[in-house]
């Protein structure tokens, strides 16, 4: 099963994406734990997309297009995959599909996690990340076991640069620009779910294993 999650950044999409390749066994590829994990490693990748991602703005397609396909083309990726912030751009989107086609293979789903901009804000500025291990944490809705410190790996967590609330703004302007289109291109695909994003992570989950069956 090949799934794409959609929706503003801090919708949940990375929460639910875990949650969707635990149950369904398949792998959660982010590009953005990508870009966070070449930018702790110190890497070129890293540094250019750092530029970027500070001021809230989209890694360019040339270097985001090409980190996914060699992802998804892994043999862990066989049997499907639930994508995390990408496609984030109609050429994007248009790429993938093209990649996926030349092998007589499409997207399944792309699920729509909705919630609206004000909620958003309110989300951005309590989530807590791991840098190491990728984990998610919300401060009131998903606290860690013990404060600043996460519970799969031990490691500090941290509030994101791009979580906070001068590029919070940025992120969702260019969330409208750039992203929301997909929404019409993968409905008139016919793989369009959307599911209430707004409601406890678990409820969201349980729409969208019902949108998946
Ligand atoms: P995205 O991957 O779309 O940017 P995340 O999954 O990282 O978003 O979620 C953003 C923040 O909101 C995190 O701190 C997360 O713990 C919290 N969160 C996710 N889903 C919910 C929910 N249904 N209700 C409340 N908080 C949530
Ligand atoms: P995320 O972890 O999905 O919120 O992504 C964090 C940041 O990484 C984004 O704000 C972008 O700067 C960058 N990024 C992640 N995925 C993409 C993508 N598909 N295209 C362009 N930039 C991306």
């Amino acid at each position: 099963m090949k799934i794409i999650m959609l929706g503003a950044p801090g919708a949940g999409k990375g929460t639910q994406a875990k949650m969707i390749a635990e149950k369904y066994e398949i792998p959660h590829v982010s590009t953005g734990d990508i870009f966070r994990a070449n930018i702790k490693n110190g890497t070129q990748l890293g540094m250019e997309a750092k530029q970027y991602m500070d001021q809230g703005l989209l890694v360019p397609d040339e270097l985001t297009v090409k980190i996914l396909l060699d992802r998804v083309a892994k043999e862990d990726c066989k049997n499907g995959y639930v994508l995390d912030g990408f496609p984030r751009t109609i050429p994007q989107a248009e790429v993938l599909d093209k990649a996926l086609s030349e092998l007589g293979d499409k997207i399944d789903y792309a699920i729509n996690v909705d919630v609206p901009d004000e909620n958003i804000v309110r989300r951005m500025g309590g989530r807590r990340a791991c840098l190491s291990c990728g984990a998610t944490y919300h401060i009131e809705h998903v606290p860690p076991k013990t404060e600043g410190i996460c519970d799969s790996c031990g490691q500090e967590l941290v509030l994101r640069d791009d979580d906070k609330p001068e590029t919070v703004q940025n992120r969702l302007n260019v969330y409208h620009e750039q992203t929301q289109p997909l929404i019409e291109f993968y409905s008139k695909k016919g793989v369009l779910q959307t599911v209430d994003g707004t409601m406890d992570m678990n409820d969201v989950f349980e729409a969208i294993v019902t949108a998946l069956s």
